[in-house]
């Protein structure tokens, strides 16, 4: 309730960082970022002179040692929030290779420890789902899809595009979690070894709740998209041609068009311009109005991943 309340006198978008830390047989070469102090990022842009160093602000900014749990904390009352009758959307944005993935879902061998949001929101949805069981009486479903070439494929549907995406009803995390295998192997298909699809099109977990009160018999209905978005990278277009310029031409109008959207909802333009992209679209009813939105930004370390994560934070700082 009070989290309502300052979320109500803050606005409803929170922009959070995360510093991906250098990966196991990687160099240990000098980081880009110079330092961390709670919501403020300093970055050394590298610059010759010695003398580059910039500053972005966000609500908070998590280092590399930051654990999954640390980095879900927050995210906690957004769910209890859904459960209220919310709707919230969940982003995980930045090159490929920044950690979205692992915010998100995890790494492959993937452990209690290192768990990512969407296991830790759909355990916490449940938990808080059955706490509540002798005032609430709580229906859960979820939605799989992917957008690609601003195409929505039904990730749970053996099917091919629909306008629907099929709605599955779920009861406990493990049915989540079996629903996320089946949507991870149909998103697989296409894309090979070396075309590896997942950093070119947006995928999102849509979890749908509709709970209704015992006492008054009101029904409330709320959703939580989790969307790992498409790398954010800019593509050399002297250097790609055919389906994978087509392919980056798609996912940057679409990245600018979020950015476009929720840069407007945060300075409360009457006009908000959802219709520019396939991604807005689908979640017009989750930005905006009484929704909550949450954005985790992601950056590298390398130096040579300088100029992608100077663009990341400056597309972060305009939404925040
Ligand atoms: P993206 O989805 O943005 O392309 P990934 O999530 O796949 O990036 O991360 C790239 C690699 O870095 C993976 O091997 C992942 O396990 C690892 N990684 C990312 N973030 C972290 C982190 N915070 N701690 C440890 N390893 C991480
Ligand atoms: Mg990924």
């Amino acid at each position: 309730k009070l989290y309502n309340q300052v979320q109500d006198l803050k606005g409803s978008i929170r922009v959070y960082c995360r510093v991906r830390p250098f990966l196991h047989g990687q160099f240990n070469h000098l980081s880009t970022v110079d330092h961390i102090d709670e919501g403020t990022i300093t970055i050394n842009t590298l610059a010759k002179n010695g003398k580059g160093r910039k500053s972005f602000n966000f609500n908070k900014v998590f280092g590399p040692s930051a654990t999954q749990e640390e980095v879900f904390s927050d995210t906690q009352q957004l769910v209890r929030s859904v459960l209220d009758g919310y709707n919230v959307c969940i982003f995980a944005y930045g090159q490929t290779g920044s950690g979205k993935t692992y915010t998100m879902t995890g790494p492959k061998d993937l452990t209690e420890y290192s768990k990512g949001v969407n296991y830790r929101a759909l355990s916490d949805l449940f938990f808080l789902a059955e706490q509540r069981k002798d005032t609430f009486c709580y229906d859960v479903s979820v939605q799989m899809m992917e957008i690609y070439n601003e195409q929505v494929k039904d990730l749970l549907a053996t099917g091919i595009s629909v306008p629907d995406a099929s709605l599955v009803h779920v009861s406990s995390t493990s049915d989540v979690i079996d629903l996320m295998n089946i949507g991870h192997k149909n998103r697989a298909v296409g894309a090979t070894a070396l075309n590896d699809r997942s950093s070119r099109s947006h995928s999102c977990l849509t979890v749908h709740v509709q709970g209704k009160d015992l006492t008054s018999g009101n029904v409330l209905r709320g959703c939580m998209h989790l969307v790992d978005l498409a790398g954010s990278e800019r593509v050399d277009k002297s250097e790609v041609t055919g389906d994978r310029l087509k392919e980056a031409q798609h996912i940057n109008r679409s990245l600018s068009a979020l950015g476009d959207v929720i840069s407007s909802l945060a300075q409360k333009n009457s006009h908000v311009p959802y219709r520019n992209s396939k991604l807005t679209q689908l979640l017009q009813d989750s930005l905006g109005g009484q929704a909550k939105t949450l954005m985790f930004v992601h950056i590298s370390p390398e130096p040579d991943a300088i100029g992608e994560t100077i663009s990341t934070l400056k597309f972060a700082e305009r939404v925040a």
